[in-house]
């Protein structure tokens, strides 16, 4: 009896993120909504404050910052954007990542499936593809956002440093 072994492994496995489909990709997506937090590169080796501008890089010596403020379009309970479709007009600084600007990957943070994979630290055991499409095993691993965000239209940005949190770093498996 023969077996087919290809049928056996997952996308994920059998291909790069390159190589996936549109769908495919899609699907690789969390939803845990960490990349719909404010989020600021701390450079240590000054102490001078500058302005809060969108960059597309980040140096050696500057490591990312997250704060628990939310983007707010983002609905804090099902970790869903409430304006999907019209995000990127509605919120220009909105991160999409595609198969096209991977390089900006860095951005996400270290439980991002995105960057998993394209770090080679593979699928994380909670990930909803892997049960059944529910995000409960990611809630209950507290790898999502739900229930430690406040929204931006509710607090000052300047206030900002009030907010600086850690678990967005977090990351298991
Ligand atoms: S951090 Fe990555 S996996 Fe999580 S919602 Fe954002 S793009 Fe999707
Ligand atoms: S527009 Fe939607 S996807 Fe973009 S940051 Fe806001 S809530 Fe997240």
């Amino acid at each position: 009896m023969s077996t087919n072994k290809s049928e056996a492994v997952p996308f994920w496995e059998s291909k790069t993120l390159a190589q996936m489909t549109r769908e495919e990709w899609e699907s690789l997506c969390d939803g845990c909504a960490k990349c719909c937090l404010h989020k600021f590169i701390d450079d240590e080796t000054t102490d001078e404050v500058t302005e809060f501008l969108p960059t597309d890089h980040m140096a050696e010596d500057e490591q990312m910052v997250y704060s628990s403020i939310a983007c707010f379009l983002l609905n804090d309970k099902t970790c869903q954007c409430s304006q999907y479709q019209k995000r990127t007009s509605l919120v220009p600084d909105c991160v999409r990542l595609t198969q096209d600007n991977l390089d900006d990957v860095f951005f996400m943070p270290p439980s991002c499936t995105y960057r998993r994979l394209n770090e080679g630290r593979g699928m994380p055991s909670w990930h909803p593809l892997l049960h059944k499409g529910k995000k409960s095993a990611m809630h209950k691993a507290g790898m999502s956002v739900r229930g430690k965000v406040v929204k931006d239209d509710q607090v000052s940005l300047d206030d900002f440093e009030d907010y600086i949190v850690l678990w967005p770093l977090d990351d298991i498996d």
